[in-house]
Formats: structure tokens, C-alpha cells, sequence
């Protein structure tokens, strides 16, 4: 049975993190698990969460001290630790030095890796994407390691340690990804093979403070306390979307694609939780993200005909709105489903071709001051049991 270790921690404190990963290595094997993962000589590469440019301590992004905690424990087992990212919108190195994670890499001696350099690979057995452009420095690291942030997210319900690596995407190619796979379960299904390509090998979840509501980038937080991690990011994953409270696992897009490829566990009855007790961790007041991924599991056939009364939609909070035009640079759509106009008042506002719109939610996601929301449809709503 995959085992995975689930531990309370309440605080940002160093090491009071370090002290808590090391008894979670204890309790799946010790030292002899560690170097199943970490052979003798190995490089790690760390993939933090950086979806943007956010402030020290954001929950948008995987916490500084988390880090440093996550740090202090592998040096013992590695003297090549790096890092690296490319965020969905902005300067990578900018983002990591905005957070704080790169004054803390200096500290321990971990190199910073802008994930800029592509490789060409292929995967033999695909669920769906053979061919593949990924982060050279990602994919050559010996050994590499997920540090995903809880969170909800508008299209997969939530994110943590499958999607992180969505960031070993190069820069704007990620935009592709969306425009070929709109639907969410295809979207998914190249998220494993994603994974599968990468080969990544552990993740070691930062739920300390985890963010609901309008995430992945506009929610707020929540003291989740919890820290998440194991050799299987399907099980990090079920086990973080039942505290979380989606209890059944395969109401979330990307744990249903994972259970029905049989790519990794994702049953709770198939995962065995080691430190803290499950059902004592979990919480009934967390604000759930479910307007993305149900309706892209319709039939292809007629998806678009009932895209325009089901589907749900990026919606303007025109109060929180700065025209920043940023939710126009990130559509991947050609031509964009979103543009800056002119109203009849004369005032310029973004603008949704609702036709033309794939509702990836990268707009969503990206817009940097939470002005844009996923709205469902009247009939959307009905057929969701009437939640907003
Ligand atoms: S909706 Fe957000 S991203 Fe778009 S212009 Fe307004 S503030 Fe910028
Ligand atoms: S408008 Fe927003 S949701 Fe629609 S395709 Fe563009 S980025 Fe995606």
C-alpha cells in the first residue's frame, strides 16, 4: 500500500519544518528510504510553487521557510541542491527573489535554475503526449522533488503536487498546452504524462497555510497546518484534497484521470497515512473551488454547442479592476477571447468572446489583483445542485 506521511505543523518556523520532515522520513523508512529516493551523489532539483511575482509570506507561492525547512534536511543527503521555475507570467528570477526563496537558497548554497533551456523528449508509454519540450535543467536533475503549495484552482478544483510541475513548461509554451487541451480531463491526462516524462520523484506538500476560495492566485488563506509528503504525488495529492474536503477523490479533475489511467493511487482505502490521524486533520469550513472541470467531461461531440449554457465563465469584477491588460498578454487563444474596449461610456474595460474563449482560466489565474472571477451559468448551476 503507498504510504505517505501527514504531519501537523502550525507555523512558519525553520526548524520546527526541518524537525517535522525529518520524523516524517522516520516514520515512511528512515535512512533507507531517503536513499531509495536520494542515492549516494545525486543532484536535486527542487520545484517550488512560483506562479508569480508575489510578496515574502504570500500563500499564492511555496512558503520561504517552508523552503528553508525542506533545505536543512536534504543538504544532509546532497551537496548539489538547485531550484528552479518558470512562472506562468513574469521574470522567474524576479518571482523567487520576491518571495524570499532566493535569500534562503544563498544561505544554504542552492543555485537558482531559471527554467529557460528546453529538451526535446519523448514518452513511450503516454496516456495522451508522446513528445514532449520540457526544462532541460528539470529533466537532467538526478533527482526531482515537488514542493507544491495547497490550493484551490478554478479549472482543476485544486492544485498541489501533479500540477506544480506545470512549471517545467518553458515560459509561454504553457499557453499551447491550453489552446490544445481545453478540455479538463485531456488537460489532465498531460499533467501525467507530464509527470511521467520528468519522472518525478517526491513532493513534499507546503499546507501550513493553504489557499481557498478564488485561487490559485486570488483566494485567501487558510491556516491548514498540515504538511504532506511521500514518493507517490497522486497520494500527496488525494490526501491533500480530503483535508482540503472534496472526500471523494475523483470529483477533482486530475484524480479521476489518475485513477482511471491506474497511474497512481488515489482511493483514501489505498493510501495508508502515517502521523497525524486523517479524519482529525481534515476541515468542513474551507472554501471549495468547484466551477471548472465537471463540464469538460461531456461528451467532445457537443461541447461546443453547450459550452455557451453550461460551461462556466471568467466573469470582471470591474471594481477591482486596474486595465492592467495582463488578462489579454496570458489568453492563449488566437485570436484572444479577451480584449481591452472601448464601452459607449468611453471607458476602456476587458471584454470576453465567450465563442472564442476555451475557459482555460489562465485569465483568472494571472489577473494580479483578483479581478476576475469563475462564474457558473444559470443551467451550469442547476445541474451543479444550485452552489453559486
Ligand atoms: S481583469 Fe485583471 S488582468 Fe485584466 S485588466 Fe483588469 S486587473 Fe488587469
Ligand atoms: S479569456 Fe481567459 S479563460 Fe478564456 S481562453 Fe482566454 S485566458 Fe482562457
Amino acid at each position: 500500500m503507498n504510504r505517505v506521511s501527514l504531519l501537523k505543523c502550525d507555523s512558519y518556523d525553520a526548524k520546527k519544518i526541518e524537525s517535522k520532515i525529518r520524523y516524517g522520513f522516520e516514520l515512511l523508512g528512515g535512512e533507507e528510504y531517503i536513499r531509495s529516493i536520494i542515492p549516494q551523489n545525486s543532484s536535486i532539483m527542487l520545484k517550488p510553487n512560483l506562479l508569480s511575482i508575489e510578496r515574502v509570506g504570500s500563500p499564492v507561492v511555496t512558503n520561504d521557510v517552508f523552503f528553508e525547512g525542506v533545505i536543512r534536511v536534504l543538504k544532509d543527503y546532497s551537496s548539489n541542491i538547485k531550484f528552479g521555475d518558470s512562472p506562468g507570467f513574469g521574470d522567474s528570477r524576479r518571482a523567487a527573489e520576491k518571495c524570499g526563496l532566493i535569500n534562503v537558497a544563498n544561505k544554504y548554497g542552492v543555485e537558482f535554475v531559471p527554467f529557460k533551456e528546453e529538451v526535446h523528449v519523448t514518452l513511450e508509454k503516454a496516456i495522451r503526449c508522446t513528445s514532449w519540450n520540457v526544462s532541460k535543467e528539470a529533466y537532467e536533475s538526478d533527482v526531482l522533488i515537488t514542493l507544491p503549495k495547497m490550493k484551490t484552482h478554478a479549472m482543476a478544483y485544486f492544485t498541489g503536487a501533479i500540477k506544480n510541475q506545470f512549471g517545467c513548461i518553458v515560459g509561454t509554451k504553457k499557453a499551447s498546452w491550453h489552446t490544445r487541451m481545453p478540455e479538463a480531463n485531456n488537460f489532465s491526462k498531460m499533467l501525467l504524462d507530464l509527470n511521467s516524462v520528468l519522472g518525478t520523484d517526491y513532493a513534499i506538500m507546503d499546507g501550513i497555510v493553504a489557499m481557498q476560495g478564488n485561487g490559485p492566485k486570488n483566494g485567501e488563506p487558510y491556516n491548514m497546518n498540515s504538511i504532506i509528503m511521500g514518493k507517490s504525488l497522486s497520494a500527496v495529492d488525494s490526501i491533500a484534497a480530503y483535508l482540503m474536503g472534496y472526500k471523494d477523490p475523483l470529483e477533482t479533475p486530475i484524480l479521476k484521470e489518475v485513477h482511471d489511467s491506474k497511474w497512481g493511487p488515489v482511493l483514501i482505502e489505498d493510501i495508508k497515512v502515517l502521523g497525524e490521524d486523517l479524519e482529525s486533520m481534515s476541515v468542513d469550513d474551507f472554501e471549495l473551488c468547484r466551477k471548472g472541470g465537471n463540464f469538460y467531461f461531456i461528451n467532445p461531440s457537443v461541447t461546443n454547442f453547450l459550452r455557451g449554457m453550461i460551461a462556466p465563465y471568467p466573469s470582471l469584477i470591474k471594481e477591482k479592476c486596474i486595465k492592467c491588460k495582463r488578462c489579454v498578454d496570458v489568453c492563449p487563444e488566437t485570436p484572444k477571447a479577451v480584449l481591452m474596449k472601448k464601452n459607449n461610456k468611453n471607458e476602456v474595460w476587458p471584454v470576453w468572446d465567450m465563442k472564442q474563449c476555451i475557459r482555460c482560466f489562465c485569465c483568472q489565474e494571472l489577473c494580479p489583483v483578483g479581478a476576475i472571477e469563475t462564474r457558473k451559468t444559470t443551467l451550469g448551476r442547476l445541474l451543479n445542485g444550485g452552489d453559486k
